[in-house]
């Protein structure tokens, strides 16, 4: 999401900010990246590495009926993460997954999905 009173011809780096955490991108910090999902929508490291815990480690779903997914914006049936910061903006397994492969894979970023306890395959 973008910070309030953005210049939509001129988007800076701190005017977007995590719709998880609210938190800027800061693009001089490789392990924070921000991913980009549909209508503005973004998500940073820090909030994909909890969601990864939570979702695929541990196992948790934090579904609400009716609520989609912010970064796709379906309303799937697989597991859905919320940030405890901002409950009304999701996400689901397959997003997390899917950004998970994408931040490993660019080189711009250090960012790793977290270790499982058991799976490290996971
Ligand atoms: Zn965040
Ligand atoms: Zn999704």
């Amino acid at each position: 999401m973008f910070r309030v009173g953005t210049d939509e011809t001129n988007v800076q780096y701190e005017d977007v900010l995590c719709n998880f955490c609210g938190q800027p991108w800061d693009p001089d910090d490789p392990s924070r990246p921000m991913l980009e999902g549909h209508h503005g929508s973004h998500v940073c490291g820090e909030c994909l590495s909890l969601a990864y815990q939570a979702i695929v480690h541990e196992g948790q779903n934090h579904r609400t009926e009716g609520l989609a997914c912010t970064m796709c914006l379906e309303e799937r049936e697989d597991e859905i993460w919320s940030s405890s910061e901002r409950p009304d903006a999701s996400l689901c397994r397959r997003c997390i997954k899917q950004s998970a492969t994408a931040l490993e894979k660019d080189q711009d970023y250090t960012w790793r999905r977290p270790i499982g306890p058991t799976n490290a395959q996971e």
